[in-house]
């Protein structure tokens, strides 16, 4: 083994029983048409190397994004596009920055690259702070996740474009930007050439099990990252899947709307706990001095949602959910009452 490799920490995924608001999945069930769709995809090609459904993929998503084929990269969902990427750029030792908090796995894929990963130690989400950090380390990469998972803060275009002229990569994790199209950095890529941008299909396209994410960025970047690829690394049944959905006209606005006005419910049942952070995701950030105790107190009723020191952070998810949710908080409500 590689020295020190026990500071990578493992990941080892539980699978949830009751309701998993834990992992922001998409919450919208896929609709019957789409279904019968998927049904029809061909297994003709099951004992052929994937090329042709990724081709058609990365036809339908370019159109999706407004960019070119030629400008991305598939992955096996965008955990493996930030394992590659940070293969690309870094070499030993080299500087990596994030905002705090911020995904966890971005230190875990510095450190795998053998790079130095530095987070700001308070007040880690404030634009001048991250400056400051950038400022002083000198970083060769930075990642930011926009909108920022876990709190749902955005970054504008500005603050990025102005963070993509200090240094030489900037990687911006769009995530859960389908909820918030227009707040985008594709719209500056042409720009800002030193931007890679990464998507998924695992949040508002529901697709997480899939496992396919985006890389978008110059036609140059991909071309240079591309060599640190595995040559198949997508199933083609994946891709086939995936483009069913991505070429129906409506379902990536039925699955916003959706989450958007659960994410409303969200906001109004989480406030007797803590302020709530504005989110446009499909996720809320509380804040509270008691996220273990909440949620505890949750898990009991069968909910999952994510604790972190200062808060607690639900996605949205549906009223069945939620009706559990409100019992938990009416229930300590009139403890605390009697
Ligand atoms: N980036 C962010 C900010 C995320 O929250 C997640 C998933 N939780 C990912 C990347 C990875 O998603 P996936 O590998 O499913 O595309």
């Amino acid at each position: 083994m590689r020295r020190n490799y026990q500071n990578i920490p493992r990941y080892v995924p539980h699978a949830a029983s009751g309701y998993a608001l834990n992992q922001n999945e998409s919450q919208y069930p896929l609709p019957e048409r789409l279904e019968r769709a998927i049904r029809d995809v061909s297994l003709e090609a099951l004992s052929r190397y994937p090329v042709e459904e990724l081709l058609a993929l990365k036809a339908s998503y370019a159109d999706y994004a407004g960019v070119e084929p030629t400008q991305l990269m598939v992955g096996s969902g965008s955990d493996e596009l930030l394992a590659i990427l940070s293969q690309a750029i870094l070499d030993t030792e080299d500087r990596v920055v994030a905002p705090a908090p911020d995904f966890s796995m971005y230190g875990i894929y510095t450190q795998i690259a053998r790079g130095h990963f530095t987070q700001p130690d308070e007040q880690g989400l404030r634009y001048e702070t991250l400056i400051e950090v950038i400022r002083s380390t000198e970083p060769k990469l930075v990642l930011v996740s926009n909108p920022n998972n876990p709190t749902g803060k955005m970054w504008t275009l500005d603050e990025l474009s102005d963070i993509a002229t200090r240094v030489p990569y900037l990687v911006v994790d769009e995530a859960y930007i389908d909820f918030t199209m227009k707040d985008s950095f594709v719209s500056r890529l042409s720009e800002y050439p030193n931007v890679i941008i990464l998507r998924t299909l695992s949040k508002a396209f529901g697709l997480a099990n899939l496992r396919i994410g985006f890389m978008i960025a110059s036609e140059e970047i991909i071309e240079q990252i591309d060599r640190f690829r595995s040559p198949f690394n997508v199933s083609g049944l994946s891709a086939a899947v995936a483009n069913v959905v991505l070429r129906d006209e409506t379902y990536i606005q039925e699955s916003i709307q959706f989450h958007t006005a659960q994410r409303e419910k969200l906001t109004e049942l989480l406030r007797p706990i803590g302020e709530i952070l504005p989110s446009r995701a499909n996720f809320i950030y509380v804040k509270t001095d008691d996220s273990e105790g909440w949620a505890s107190r949750f898990l009991d009723k069968g909910v999952h949602v994510r604790a972190f020191p200062d808060g607690l952070r639900v996605s949205a998810g549906t009223d069945e959910a939620y009706a559990l949710i409100q019992q938990t908080i009416e229930e300590v409500n009139s403890v605390e009452n009697s």
